[in-house]
C-alpha cells in the first residue's frame, strides 16, 4: 500500500481526528469511531472496519492511513522485560521498552531520535540528536507495543502506565508529545488515567510551566545531583536552568494539582553523587515541595567513565533520606540483559552531526519562546 500523499490518521488526537474527519465531510462521530478501531482493537486496516460502509473505508483507504512504526527488531529478557528497536525514516531507530510487574505495567516511550542535552551519564547522549519524533512516532510505539501484548483498554489492561523516559527530552518536542499523551489518556485511545502518564524532563523550567496549561500529566525530573556544581557537570542544561529556577517552576507545577507530587530520578554513581554529605543536601531540596525520590542504579554501557554505586551506599543514602522523612525508592534494575534499563537506550542515531547544532541553538529560541 503507498501511503505518499496520505495523511497518518496517527498523527492526530480526538480534536485533530475530528477535524481532519470534518475535511472530509464526515460527522464527528466517524472519527470516534476509527479512533477505537485503531487504539481499541488494534485495526490498522479500513477494510476491517466493519461499522463503517464500503464508501467511507474506500474514502479513507484513499486519504489516508493508520501508519505505526515498523518493528526492526525485538527482544525479550529474561525477567519480562521486552524491547523494540523500532525504525525511523532515513535508517534512524528509537527504542521503547516494556517493563512488566505484578500489580503494572509500563511501557518506556521515546520522544526524539537521539538527545541533545548532553547528560553525562546517558547513553542515548553519545549519539548525538538527529530529530524529534511526529505525534504518530510517539503513540504509534505504544500501538506497536499494545498490539504484542494483546492489549484491551478498559479490559486486559497490559499497558497501565507509560512514562516518557526513553530517548530524547519530551519538553523539547512538546506540541507532538502532548498530542500523543492526549490519545494515551483519551477514552477513545488507550484510555489511562492522568496520573499514570508520566513525562520526565532534565528540567526545562520555563516548558514545566507551559506543560501545566496543555497537560494533565505526572512530572518527573531527573536531577541526579543535589547542589548547582555538580548538577552543570552531570546535566549541562543546568547552567540554564540551575536547581532553584528548576525547583520553582516544579513547585508551581504541583501547586495547580491537589495531592500530586513530582517525581526526582537520581542515578547513583560511585563516587560522584553518592556520598551521605549528597543525601543529606538532597533532603534539603526535597522539603520545599511535595516530592518522592526514585534511586537508580547506574547502568554502565560501553565508554562511559561512571561506576554503579555499591549496594551498602545505595542503601545509605536511601537511609538517610527516608529518616528525614524523604519518600525514596531504589529502582531494580531491569532488562539489562537486553540493554533496555534505564540510561541504556541507544537506539541508532545517523546525520547528528550538522543537526546537533542547529538542536542546540533551538533549545536556547524554544526556552525562551516559552518564557
Ligand atoms: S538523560 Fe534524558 S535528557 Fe539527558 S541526554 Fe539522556 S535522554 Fe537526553
Amino acid at each position: 500500500m503507498s501511503t505518499a500523499g496520505k495523511t497518518n490518521l496517527l498523527d492526530f488526537d480526538r480534536r485533530g481526528l475530528r477535524e481532519f474527519f470534518a475535511q472530509l465531510g464526515e460527522k464527528p462521530y466517524r472519527a470516534d469511531q476509527v479512533m477505537k478501531w485503531i487504539y481499541h482493537r488494534l485495526v490498522d486496516d479500513f477494510a476491517q472496519m466493519t461499522d463503517l460502509g464500503k464508501a467511507l473505508r474506500a474514502k479513507l483507504a484513499d486519504a489516508c492511513y493508520v501508519g505505526p512504526p515498523r518493528t526492526l527488531f525485538e527482544k525479550g529478557s529474561a525477567d519480562g522485560t521486552h524491547k523494540w528497536l523500532l525504525g525511523m525514516d532515513g535508517g534512524n531507530a528509537i527504542e521503547t521498552v516494556y517493563i512488566p510487574e505484578p500489580t503494572r505495567g509500563t511501557l518506556c516511550v521515546s520522544s526524539q531520535v537521539g538527545c541533545g542535552l548532553n547528560c553525562q551519564f546517558c547513553s542515548t547522549a553519545t549519539q548525538g540528536f538527529n530529530r524529534n519524533l511526529a505525534a504518530a512516532e510517539i503513540i504509534g510505539q505504544v500501538w506497536v507495543a499494545a498490539k504484542h501484548l494483546g492489549n484491551v483498554p478498559h479490559q486486559q489492561r497490559r499497558i497501565t502506565n507509560v512514562v516518557m523516559m526513553g530517548m530524547g527530552e519530551p519538553l523539547l518536542n512538546f506540541d507532538n508529545v502532548v498530542t500523543a499523551m492526549s490519545v494515551m489518556r483519551d477514552d477513545l485511545g488507550f484510555g489511562l488515567a492522568n496520573k499514570r502518564v508520566t513525562l520526565s524532563t532534565a528540567g526545562l523550567a520555563p516548558m514545566i510551566d507551559k506543560l501545566s496549561e496543555a497537560a494533565d500529566v505526572s512530572l518527573a525530573v531527573s536531577l541526579h545531583a543535589p547542589n548547582d556544581e555538580l548538577r552543570t557537570q552531570l546535566v549541562p542544561l543546568n547552567k540554564r536552568y540551575p536547581i532553584d529556577e528548576l525547583l520553582a517552576a516544579c513547585a508551581r507545577y504541583v501547586s495547580k494539582r491537589p495531592r500530586a507530587s513530582i517525581t526526582f530520578e537520581y542515578t547513583l554513581m560511585k563516587g560522584v553523587n553518592d556520598q551521605p554529605e549528597h543525601a543529606r543536601q538532597l533532603v534539603k531540596l526535597m522539603r520545599r515541595l511535595p516530592s518522592k525520590v526514585n534511586l537508580i542504579p547506574f547502568n554502565p554501557f560501553a565508554g562511559t567513565r561512571f561506576e554503579r554505586s555499591p549496594p551498602e551506599a545505595i542503601a545509605a543514602f536511601q537511609k538517610i533520606l527516608l529518616d528525614s522523612g524523604v519518600l525514596a525508592t531504589v529502582r531494580r534494575t531491569r532488562g539489562d540483559d537486553i540493554d533496555a534499563a534505564c540510561g541504556q537506550l541507544k537506539g541508532q542515531v545517523l546525520d547528528r552531526t550538522r543537526r546537533q547544532a542547529e538542536f542546540r541553538k533551538r533549545i536556547e529560541e524554544g526556552a525562551a519562546h516559552a518564557a
